[in-house]
C-alpha cells in the first residue's frame, strides 16, 4: 500500500498519454504549436503498462487516462484493454474534450473503460470556438450522448472564467441535470501558459449564481477533489476549488506524464523520471521511485496562497 508522509493513502494515478491536443483552450495552452512533442520521447503503451502493473501491485485501484487529449493517441482502446486484462477490478477512467467520443466511445467501453469526464465549458457554439479555438460544440454534445448511449459513466467538467462563460453556470447545470449526469465547475487555475487576461470566477461566485435560482445544501466531503452540493430535487453537482485551504487534505493521487515523469502534485515541479528504469527493464527501481515520489508528496498546493504555477496542464493532465 502507498501511504504518504501525511498519512494519505495513494491509490489513484492519472496518466497523461500525450501532451498533444486538437484544441487550444485559453486556460490551458492557447499559444502552443500543434506538433511539438517528439514522439520518441513518449513512453510506449507497453512501457506505460509495465509501470502501471508495478503501481497496481503496490495498491493503485484507479487509473485515469488524460492528456493533452488522450483520444488523439492512436489505439488508446488497446491500452485500456491491456489494463483491463491485467486488473479486472481496476477502475479505469478517462478525461477528454469529447471531440472524438462519437467515434471512440463504443470501442472504449468494449475495451473495459468504466467512465469518462468530458469537458464542456459552454453551450454556445461561438463561445466554445473562442475558448477551445476550435469549432467543436456539436461534436462534444454528440460525444456526451454517445458515451451515455454505450453505458459509460459520465461526468461533465466546466472551467468557469469571469466574463467569458460565468453567465452560463445555471445553463450548464440545467443541461447536465437534463442529461442525468453530474457536472463539476472548476475554478480557473492560474498558470503561466494560460491566456493572460483570464480571471477566476471563484467557487463563492459560482454558488451565488446557482443560488439566484435554486436552493441547495452541501454534502459531506469524501476524497474527491470536488465539494458536492444537492439541489432540492436531489440533483448533485460539484465544485473543484484548488484555491481552498482544505483542497489537498484528502488527496489520494499522483500523476505520470507521457514522457515518464512521476509527479506528486498538480501544482508542484518536483518530479522523478521512471522512463530510464522501465526502458532498462529495472522494475524494482521503478517501484523504488514510485515509493519515493509518494513519500515526498507535498502537503498542499500553493494556489491557496495566491501563487501561479509553472506546471503545464497539458503535460500533467489537469
Ligand atoms: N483534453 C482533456 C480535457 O480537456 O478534458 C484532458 C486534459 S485537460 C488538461 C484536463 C482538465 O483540466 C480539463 O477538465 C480542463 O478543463 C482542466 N484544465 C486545464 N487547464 C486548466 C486551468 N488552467 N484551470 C482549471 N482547469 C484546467
Ligand atoms: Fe486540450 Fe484539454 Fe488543454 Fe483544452 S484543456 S487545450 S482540450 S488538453
Amino acid at each position: 500500500m502507498l501511504i504518504d508522509s501525511f498519512n494519505r493513502k495513494i491509490d489513484y494515478i492519472r496518466v497523461s498519454v500525450t501532451s498533444r491536443c486538437n484544441f487550444r483552450c485559453l486556460y490551458c495552452m492557447p499559444n502552443t504549436p500543434m506538433d511539438w512533442e517528439p514522439r520518441e520521447n513518449l513512453l510506449s503503451y507497453e512501457e506505460l503498462f509495465q509501470f502501471l502493473k508495478v503501481a497496481i501491485d503496490e495498491g493503485v485501484k484507479k487509473v485515469r487516462l488524460t492528456g493533452g487529449e488522450p483520444l488523439i493517441r492512436r489505439d488508446i482502446e488497446k491500452f485500456v484493454e491491456m489494463l483491463r486484462n491485467y486488473a479486472p477490478d481496476l477502475e479505469i477512467a478517462l478525461t477528454t474534450n469529447g471531440y472524438y467520443l462519437p467515434e471512440l466511445a463504443e470501442k472504449l467501453k468494449k475495451a473495459g473503460l468504466n467512465r469518462v469526464n468530458i469537458s464542456l465549458d459552454s453551450l454556445q457554439r461561438e463561445r466554445v470556438r473562442k475558448i477551445a479555438q476550435k469549432e467543436a460544440l456539436e461534436k462534444i454534445l454528440a460525444g456526451i450522448d454517445k458515451a451515455l448511449e454505450v453505458g459509460l459513466g459520465v461526468k461533465l467538467n466546466s472551467v468557469i472564467m469571469k466574463g467569458v462563460n460565468s453567465d452560463e453556470v445555471v445553463d450548464l447545470l440545467e443541461f447536465a441535470r437534463g442529461k442525468g449526469v453530474t457536472i463539476r465547475f472548476i475554478e480557473f487555475m492560474e498558470n503561466s501558459f494560460a491566456y493572460p487576461e483570464l480571471k477566476r470566477f471563484s467557487s463563492g461566485e459560482i454558488l451565488a449564481e446557482i443560488g439566484k435560482k435554486y436552493k441547495f445544501t452541501q454534502l459531506e466531503r469524501d476524497n474527491s477533489p470536488a465539494r458536492y452540493f444537492q439541489l432540492e430535487d436531489g440533483y448533485k453537482f460539484g465544485i473543484i476549488e484548488p484555491h481552498k485551504e482544505d483542497f489537498c487534505k484528502n488527496c489520494n493521487r499522483i500523476r505520470l506524464t507521457a514522457e515518464g515523469y512521476l509527479i506528486p502534485c498538480l501544482y508542484f515541479d518536483e518530479a522523478m523520471e521512471i522512463k530510464t528504469a522501465v526502458r532498462q527493464g529495472d522494475l524494482e527501481r521503478a517501484k523504488e521511485i514510485l515509493r519515493e515520489v509518494v513519500r515526498n508528496k507535498p502537503e498542499k498546493n500553493r494556489w491557496s496562497e495566491g501563487e501561479e504555477s509553472n506546471r503545464r496542464f497539458f503535460e500533467t493532465g489537469g
